[in-house]
Order: structure tokens, then sequence, then C-alpha cells
């Protein structure tokens, strides 16, 4: 199985990306030091903002997209649109980020071990 795919399953599932047992990050959006299970090391591969501006990439065009749909179809008052692109963007963004953000580190992980 490739790296993407074998990180893209580590971030899904929120397992570690070596032994796949212990949980990946224990708390929402903080990456963990170490495995507890089976001890493997993840201080060199913290993503830092990266997943923030990949998500927030992703959300500008979803986010403008839809308010653009939303003014053809129905053309809304304004604090319509505000409270569709708050929807929206909060909607995609909070499940958005901890998914990234896991398969950022698991692909960082995953590649250094593979070197
Ligand atoms: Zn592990």
């Amino acid at each position: 199985m490739g790296l993407v795919s074998e990180a893209m399953r580590a971030a899904v599932s929120n397992r570690c990306p070596h032994c796949r047992k212990a949980q990946f990050f224990p708390r929402y959006l903080e990456p963990p030091s170490a495995c507890e299970a089976c001890s493997a090391d993840f201080t060199e591969h913290q993503a830092g903002d990266g997943a923030v501006f990949i998500v927030m990439l992703i959300l500008c065009f979803v986010t403008v997209g839809s308010v653009v749909a939303l003014e053809l179809v129905f053309s809304p008052p304004a604090w319509a649109h505000g409270l569709a692109a708050l929807a929206v963007s909060l909607g995609l963004a909070l499940p958005m980020l901890p998914l990234v953000k896991r398969f950022m580190v698991a692909q960082s992980f995953l590649n250094d071990a593979g070197a």
C-alpha cells in the first residue's frame, strides 16, 4: 500500500501510522510526541499550521461557491448570507482540521520511516 493511502488510513481511523493499535491524536488538534503503544516518535513530524492553510484554501472555494449559489437561487438578505457562510465554514472546518493534520503528521512520519 502506498504512503498516501497509509497516511489517509491513519488519519481517518485516528490510529498510529506505525502500529495501528493506539489512538493517533488523543486530543483534537494536538499531535502526540510518541505513540502510547509502540513508542513511535512523532516529535520531528509536527505539521504546525499547514493543516489550517490547506483547510482555509479548500473552504474559500466551497464557501464562496455556496454564497454565489445561494444568491443565484434565492437572493436572500445579507444577514442570511452571513449565517449560511458561517454555518458552511464552521461545519466543514471543525471536522476537516484534525483529519488534515493527522494526515500531514502521518505522511511525514511514514515518508521519513521509509527513507
Ligand atoms: Zn504506534
